[in-house]
């Protein structure tokens, strides 16, 4: 969209134009925000994803599956054969088929991205993008970060021909004083010219996330972070982000298992650009831009071409075609009656589920602590119901789409005194892995309305 200037207007020569517009930003891609990013839709309320690693292997797709890919509106065709063509590149390493569908297409995709400008770049983790509504995009990138920025400088600094035409068609060069409005006139008058570099590092990186990797730098032991202020700072800046957010995204660790036997590859796509300072030891990593060695061998264990299953595969659920969580206040039975709707599919490996609703209190923000020693409605200490379920191999079972199959339900007994203040019901499902020390991963986290309890 174009910006209405309101500032004084003010002559100035070639050369200090440019250096004006030079002003702009020039650290990119210095971290893409993945699941918890502020902007993703559907953000989760309990962060449990502490332990997701390198590769979540719990969020990977099967194996020789074909992912439908869909572009929001927005983006030139070259633009878009450009995201494409890069995209496309991890078919080569990855037993999975990347298709791009027409923006018409009406049935269901399972990666949807946008091109625009303003947001950054992230994406939704492997299989986490099937619990975004289909009218959303589940990966971002931002195009401002792949123009060829140098092109432009050099062509405005030297009076090139992109200059050149703009002057003679009496384009408002006084008025301009961001590369984003300088850009949005080029564009008025010729496509504009991609740095192709960070077209590609980027949307591999994002396509990355897209099939279940994880950033590098989270390698156990990898690296040994500065995490003094001026760090906190730097990604301020240059990021936007607040502590929790660096704490996040770029200092997290993940445990071990999820390195899936690989050695820390500082060339990964998948690893942030790491100036000295910001490391105790002075360790830097330039900005990889290449799907490294590395990467084509993890991909390639996890989605392993001429075999059915990778040895890395570990018990899996897919939860799809989400409704809003049905949560009412049932007056005749006295209690919340929790009627969430999706679709589960499972994996070879059999799998158990918690399916658990807890309860929380909007006005402290917080989950409800039980006041009894009762064990019922009591979900580690948080007031709540449960319930366990084995899952048969390969199966896809619908809850609650036309028939009621799966309710959980909270007596206002066993919520502690409230009074007529507001709750919400938060429900989640969970798989436990026996096969690993019983991990248990949270998969999908809800939240209600805020409901009133009933005065007594
Ligand atoms: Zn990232």
């Amino acid at each position: 969209m174009k910006k209405l200037f309101l500032l004084p207007i003010c002559m100035l020569s070639m050369h200090a134009f440019a250096q004006q517009v030079l002003n702009f930003p020039q650290e990119r891609r210095l971290g893409c925000a993945t699941e918890l990013g502020k902007y993703m839709p559907n953000q989760q309320k309990v962060d449990t994803t502490t332990t997701r690693g390198m590769a979540d292997n719990y969020l990977l797709w099967d194996n020789g599956e074909t992912l439908l890919i869909k572009f929001m509106p927005g983006g030139s065709p070259t633009l878009r054969s450009k995201v494409m063509q890069y995209a496309k590149e991890w078919e080569k390493y990855a037993n999975l088929t990347l298709k791009f569908v027409e923006d018409n297409y009406a049935g269901n995709t399972n990666i949807r991205i946008k091109l625009g400008t303003g947001e950054g770049h992230y994406s939704k983790l492997g299989t986490n993008s099937n619990l975004v509504p289909q009218s959303q995009h589940t990966l971002s990138l931002d195009t401002i970060d792949f123009v060829d920025l140098k092109y432009y400088q050099q062509d405005a600094n030297n009076g090139g021909p992109v200059i050149t035409a703009l002057r003679s068609r009496g384009a408002r060069l006084d008025q301009v004083k961001t590369w984003l409005d300088y850009l949005y006139l080029v564009a008025q008058i010729q496509p504009l010219r991609w740095n192709e570099d960070e077209l590609r590092g980027t949307t591999q990186h994002e396509i990355g996330h897209a099939i279940g990797l994880m950033h590098e730098q989270s390698y156990p032991g990898a690296i040994k972070w500065n995490k003094a202020d001026s760090v906190y700072a730097w990604y301020k800046k240059t990021q936007g982000w607040e502590r929790s957010d660096v704490d996040y995204q770029v200092f997290r660790v993940n445990d071990q298992f999820y390195s899936n036997g690989t050695a820390y590859d500082p060339r990964s796509i998948m690893q942030y650009p790491i100036a000295s300072w910001q490391t105790m030891d002075g360790f830097s990593v330039p900005g990889n831009n290449l799907i490294s060695e590395g990467d084509k061998r993890i991909i390639s264990a996890l989605y392993p071409k001429g075999k059915a299953v990778s040895d890395k595969e570990v018990p899996r659920i897919n939860i799809s075609n989400l409704k809003p969580l049905m949560v009412s206040a049932d007056n005749t039975r006295g209690g919340f009656s929790i009627v969430p709707s999706f679709d589960l599919k499972t994996n070879s490996k059999l799998g158990k589920v918690y399916f658990v609703a807890r309860v929380y209190s909007v006005e402290n923000d917080r989950l409800y602590a039980v006041t009894t020693q009762s064990e019922t409605y009591n979900i580690g200490g948080i007031c709540g119901a449960a319930y366990l379920m084995n899952l048969q191999p390969n199966s896809n079972v619908s809850y609650n789409k036309g028939t009621r199959n799966m309710e959980l339900f909270i007596p206002f007994s066993a919520i502690p005194a409230v009074g007529d203040k507001q709750v919400a019901i938060i429900f989640d499902v969970f798989l436990i892995d026996n096969n690993n020390g019983n991990m248990s991963k949270q998969m999908y986290s809800s939240v209600s309305n805020k409901l009133s309890m009933p005065r007594k």
